[in-house]
Parts: C-alpha cells; structure tokens; sequence
C-alpha cells in the first residue's frame, strides 16, 4: 500500500516565510532574499516528508500568499488595475494579496474569503470580461523540477478548473459559462505542460464537489474534464476532493477517466456507502482520506485499519492518504515542551501525521497487525480514561430551559430604550475592539510571559496604553470606544486561556491568511469560566471616559470554530458549555458598569455545513441559540452588539438576525457592498455596521470614499439604524495608517450627518 499527502504546511516550523515576507513588505530584504526562504522551506518540507516515507508528496503546494491566488496568476486572472502598476511579478502578486499604495499607484486587495469550511481564507480571483484566461505561468513545473533536482519525485497539485470557475468573482457581464472553454483551454496546456515535463501524476483539487451539486453544476463539470482529459497524455490525474463527500456526483465520476480519486473519510460521511452502493473501478486507484488533516487527534488506528481492510477486500486499489492539506494543522509536537505527555500523546500534528500515515501502510500490509507495537499503543491509548469530565458544567447544562434563550423585552422596544439610555448621535461611529498591536505591546506580553516583569508591571503598562488608546479616540471624536484588546493576541485563544478545558500549545501556528498565522487552543475537557476575563480591563477603560465603552468578548461559536474541537463529544454540547462560561463574563461586565457588550462572532459563517440540507439541523438550530444564551440575561438598556467578518453570510441573514444582538458590524467593503441588498429583502431588524474600508491592507480610505460607502448603505439601510466603522479589529494594522483612517472615517460620519435633514 502506498501513502499520498494531499497538501503540506508552508510558512515553516517557526514561520519562517511569514517572517520573511513581513521584511520584504518593509523593504528589509530583497526579493531574492525571500525566494531564498521559499526555496529552503520547500526543500525541507519535500525531505521531511521523503524521510517519513510518503510515496505521493506534492509540490506546488507552496505558496507565497495562497494558492487560489497561485492559481489565478497561473491562468493569467490579472485585473487590469494590478497590471497597470508595472510593478515586477512578484510585487504584482503581492499587490493582488495585500493592495498597493505607493509611487506607482493606489489599488485595494482582492477580496478575501473562507476556504470552505475552515479558518483559512483564500483571495477571490477576479475576472473581467476582456480578462484572458490563458496558461503563462510557470510555478508548477519549476517547483516540480525544483524537487526533481534534490532527487525527490512530487506530484504538483493545482486547483482543479471546476472549483476555480466556481470561485472566481465575475466583474462583468459574463459568467463562468462564458469562461468555460478558455479555462478548459488553460487546463489543456498545463496538461501538455506537465507531458513535456515528464510529470508522472498532477493532482487537480476539487473541493467544490462536496458541495451541492445541480444538473448543471454536474454538465459543467463534465463539460471540462471530458475536455481536459481528451488530451493524449501521459501524466496521470488524480482528481482530490475533500472536506466532504461527493454524493452528488460520484456515480458519474467514477466513469470519467481519472486514474485516481481522491475521497474523503473524515469529513465525508457518505464516501463509503457510495463506495459501497456504487462502487470503485479497479483501473483506478483510490486515495482514501483516512488520516484526518483538520484537526490534531490522534488517528484510531483500529477504525482506519477497518476500513483499509473492507477497501481491500472489494478488491479497490487503495492509496491511504491525508483527508484534507495538512495546511490546517499545525507542523510538528516537537516544540511543545510546556505541555506533559499526559497530553501530547494524544495528539498528531502534520508531522506527526506523516508516521501515522506510514505506521498505518505498514499495519495494513502486515494482514494480523493486532500484536503489532504501534497498533497496541493506539489501542491503549484509546482505551484508557481521558481527564476531561466535569461534573459541575453537566449540572448546569441539564439546568438550562428554553426561556434562557429568549432575550425580553423584544428588540424593537430595547432599541429604543438604548437610544434614550446611550444619548449616540445619528450613525454612530465605533471601531471593532482591536487597535494597532505595536511592538511595545507584544513585547509587554512576551516579558510577562517569560516572568520577566511582574503582574503589576504588566498591567500598568497595558493601562498607560488604554489610557492613550481611549483620549486618542476622544479626540479623534469616536463615539463608542474600545479598549484595544491590548491583553490579548488572539481573540480565541486569550478566552481560552482564562476558561477550564482548554490546553495551549507554544508553537503549534496554522495559516489564517498570508502572513498571517494563529495558535488555536485545544478543547481537551468540559469548558468552564474559572474567573472574569475581561472585567478588569473594561472598567479601567470606562473609567477614562464618560463616553460609553465597549466590553470585547469572543462569543461561543467562534471559540469552538477557531479552537481544535474535541471528538469525543458533540460540536453542539462543547458550544453549550462554552455559551455558560461567555454568559457568565457578560453578566459581570453588565454587573460593573459596562453599557455596551460586543460578542464578536467572527467565526459563525465558516462552519456552515457545506451542503444547505444540513444547515439547519447541524449547526444554525443549535450555534444561534447558543449566541442567545450568551446575552439573554441582560438588561433591555444593556446594548448588545456581535461582529462578523469575511465569507458570504447573504445566505444566512435571517438566522443572524436571530441572534438577537442590537447591533451587528460585519465586513463589507471588500465584497462591493453586496450584502445590503440582502438586508433590505429581509427586514434586516438588527442595527448594522457594513465595515466602511478594508482593513487587511494599509491603504488609508479618504474621506470622500467612505462618505460615498455611506450614501451607498443608506440607500439600503434605514438611517436610525446605520452605524460607521471599519471592517474588522485593527491590530495587524500600523498605528499611522489606522489614525489616518480613522480621522477619514469620523470626518465623512461627520459629513454625512450635516448631509442629513430631519
Ligand atoms: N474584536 C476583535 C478585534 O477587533 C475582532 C476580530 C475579528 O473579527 N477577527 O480584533
Ligand atoms: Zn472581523
């Protein structure tokens, strides 16, 4: 039996390519400096997993910001605005990833959206009706003989020209109908491509698959592969698919002449009555998604075995495989030295993932593995006890009536009663609870962390810098202020820490997005508040003003969401016991004077099933009532608010609405403002705040543009219920850029007040 990984980590064990390209951003380094890095990791990636006996290692998995974005500036999927910069490729790229503010012009990022349903977020490549889609890139087969060169056979893997159609934004009159051949085309070319280049397989990602497919989706789909597998070829393909089954296409894909598809196990809860309702060809070879690459339990080697062995069985052809890209885990156990091996034998990071991919071959192979060592280690381990239970959270929750999840008086009434209590202006301004996280301010954490200063040294300075942070947004003139989310680096993980049943790792980063990477905390055991968060900061904050204050909570489904979930109870019982611990904090800061709770829901979008059917009963009916609980022992002139960011939420309007908050600010501008439409056809009752500029680039909005964003919204969104902010919390942003922004921001808030008459 052979091994294939899907995908692999690429910013390096120690981030080594987020910190590269920070300095190249800043002019520290050169563009041949930061290829250097690219090249070193690669390299040491392909040996990583050539030492751990892998047999189908990818390349062009490597990415120096995403590989959406890869795979456009593949196909030529350039905006003309990016062109017109002339900037060196490289720039070019990185303009389309972050946007562009310099000598050679002004542009915006491309928008950025949820990969599916996990916290990585891809650019949306965009396509204009003179776009020409054509092959002209090269990074594919460079990468390939990069690896060929240090003797290390891959297969390169590239976004598969179904899932890119689909993903791609159309800015003009055309449709990816109208971009089918071209693509098809495209496709063709890299296939002869690979030929000439003596690639022996190139893996096409599919993930668009797992998704609800149509008629038509299922005619496109065949409108291309029977295209692009027309060309005589001797490449082989392997058509991967992932986060979810294929139901509604894999009777017709096992037709097709792929000579190897890629399902998944894990996440696809049909893949293998489909194999056994249909099928598996035996001129192909199956790579079966048995090692799971979303989260970081260990494998249970007993279920995977069982299944291998019913795969053989049939007579199928198996090549155990990842179920996803390791992207989404974290690289290696090998820099966690806090945590004991009580806890760390539980747990398989990518690297770790790779031994299990090849302890598994092997157990496979040997047909009675049950006196095998690595078999009756996993056995033990899944066998004995884990410390996880608490009996006081099982108490509480058997407690909870529906009433607890109803919030009264209704909202229009609250809103009312807010407006009297809270004396705001017409269209409020506010920030999302993050300010510029400066070195000053991270540096403060990491000597706290070490033990380098004391308890009272580290709170003094984080209140010398709430204290600036609130007199600059006084007199910035912002209406709702925050307190900067000084304290925390990450808005899951700083909770995390403060509630019983969560474990943190040291090193364990995972890519969020380009140069950014995040530390999500384990759920090991029941979740419980051990002490107030968040209280302490609050009330120092509104004691700066008179102005009111925001509390800055994280709410249960983007804790669950953006942490590695257990799996040994439900995702619905672990948002329950983390909704108890969140309404705990948000009755203590009501309790201390704070007037205005956000509960940020960053996350709430991401986790939808992917297939609508599934909506409802595996997730909405349970994470909105959860956000509920969270709030719903407040008073009527307390004013909730929640923010999202990123990915479509156009689809789910009522379901936020039902969340009940006062207020909502979401992430707009990079999506063209679409999502207004949306609320108006919806009655839309809850107070919004469409972010009014992007604030994943340094490109400081001027006043005229978030004027006219406002004009905009408010040909959508009733005035008494439109608020001004940016897009999402500030801190990865520098402090000049984001004062300047601000400024434009209260100036056109200002503006568009005086606009009005009453
Ligand atoms: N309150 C958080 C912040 O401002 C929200 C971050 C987020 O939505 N990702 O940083
Ligand atoms: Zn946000």
């Amino acid at each position: 039996m052979q091994t294939s990984v899907i995908g692999f980590p690429r910013v390096g064990t120690l981030r080594e390519l987020k910190f590269a390209s920070e300095k190249y951003f800043k002019k520290e380094i050169t563009a041949e400096e930061l290829l250097q890095t690219g090249k070193e990791l690669r390299k040491t990636h392909w040996n990583t997993q050539k030492n751990a006996g892998i047999d189908y290692i990818s390349c062009n998995d490597f990415s120096y910001y995403d590989m959406m974005l890869d795979t456009a500036v593949l196909f030529n999927i350039i905006p003309e605005r990016y062109k017109e910069l002339n900037l060196p490729e490289l720039d070019t790229y990185f303009a389309m990833a972050r946007g562009y503010q310099g000598d050679s012009g002004d542009v915006k990022a491309l928008a950025m959206k949820k990969w599916f349903n996990t916290n990585y977020h891809y650019i949306v490549p965009e396509v204009e009706d003179d776009t020409d889609i054509k092959l002209t890139g090269d990074k594919l087969c460079k990468e390939y003989a990069e690896a060929k060169s240090l003797g290390i056979e891959t297969k390169p893997v590239v976004i598969g020209a179904y899932t890119l159609l689909k993903l791609c934004r159309y800015t003009g009159t055309k449709t990816f109908r109208d971009y089918a051949a071209a693509v098809i085309a495209a496709y063709q070319d890299l296939l002869r491509k690979c030929e000439e280049n003596r690639i022996a397989w190139i893996q096409f990602d599919e993930p668009a698959l797992v998704q609800d497919m149509d008629g038509e989706d299922i005619a496109l789909f065949h409108q291309i592969y029977d295209a692009v597998l027309s060309v005589k070829n001797e490449s082989s393909i392997l058509l991967q698919t992932y986060f979810g089954d294929v139901r509604d296409i894999y009777p017709e894909l096992i037709q097709m002449p792929f000579a190897g598809i890629g399902l998944d196990f894990t996440e696809g809860k049909e893949t293998y009555n489909l194999i056994e309702k249909y099928g598996f060809p035996q001129d192909k070879l199956l790579f079966a998604g048995l090692v799971n690459g979303k989260n970081i339990w260990k494998n249970h080697y007993e279920k995977t075995l069982q299944v291998l062995s019913a795969l053989q069985v049939k007579g199928i052809r198996t090549v155990l495989s990842t179920s996803c890209s390791l992207l989404h885990v974290p690289y290696t156990l090998k820099h966690e030295n806090r945590l004991g091996i009580e806890y760390l034998s539980y747990f398989a990071f990518a690297e770790e993932k790779l031994t299990e991919l090849e302890e598994l071959r092997k157990l496979a192979e040997h047909g009675n593995y049950h006196s095998e060592k690595t078999y009756r280690d996993n056995e033990k381990l899944f066998a004995a006890e884990r410390n996880c239970f608490n009996e006081d959270v099982h108490k509480r929750l058997s407690l909870i009536t529906e009433s607890d999840y109803v919030r009264l008086p209704k909202r229009s009434e609250r809103q009312q009663l807010q407006k009297k209590a809270l004396g705001l202006p017409k269209f409020p301004t506010t920030t999302i609870g993050s300010f510029p996280q400066t070195k000053d301010v991270k540096a403060n954490r990491s000597a706290f962390r070490r033990g380098e200063i004391t308890q009272d040294e580290y709170v003094a300075f984080n209140r010398k810098k709430i204290a600036e942070c609130v007199r600059w947004q006084e007199e910035t003139g912002l209406d709702v202020l925050v307190h900067g989310e000084y304290e925390r680096n990450d808005m899951v993980e700083y909770f995390g820490e403060s509630l019983g049943g969560f474990l943190f790792t040291e090193k364990a980063w995972v890519q969020s997005y380009g140069t950014r990477c995040v530390k999500p905390p384990i759920i090991w055991g029941d979740v419980y508040r051990e002490k107030p968060i968040t209280v302490e900061w609050s009330v120092y904050a509104q004691s700066q003003t008179k102005k009111p204050m925001k509390g800055m909570l994280t709410g249960p489904v983007t804790i669950l969401n953006w942490s590695f979930p257990r799996e040994d109870i439900s995702i619905k019982e672990s948002i329950s016991q983390i909704a108890l611990a969140i309404r705990d904090e948000v009755l203590d800061l009501e309790k201390n004077g704070i007037r205005i709770i956000q509960i940020d829901e960053a996350a709430l979008r991401e986790k939808l099933p992917l297939r609508k059917s599934d909506w409802r009963k595996e997730y909405l009916d349970f994470a909105i009532p959860a956000f509920r609980l969270t709030h719903s022992g407040v008073k009527p002139e307390t004013q909730i608010h929640t923010h999202m960011c990123y990915s479509e939420f156009t689809d789910i309007i009522p379901a936020i609405d039902d969340m009940d908050a006062d207020v909502i600010t979401f992430e707009a501008s990079r999506s063209d403002l679409q999502i207004l439409d949306s609320l108006r056809e919806h009655h839309f009752e809850t107070e919004v705040g469409p972010g009014v500029y992007d604030i994943h680039s340094p490109r400081v909005p001027s006043v005229e543009e978030i004027v006219a964003a406002l004009h905009t919204m408010l040909t959508k969104i009733d005035r008494d219920k439109l608020w001004v902010n940016p897009d999402c919390g500030l801190k990865t942003r520098g402090t000049a850029e984001t004062e300047a922004s601000l400024k434009n921001l209260v100036e056109a808030a200002r503006l568009v007040r005086a606009s009005q008459t009453d």
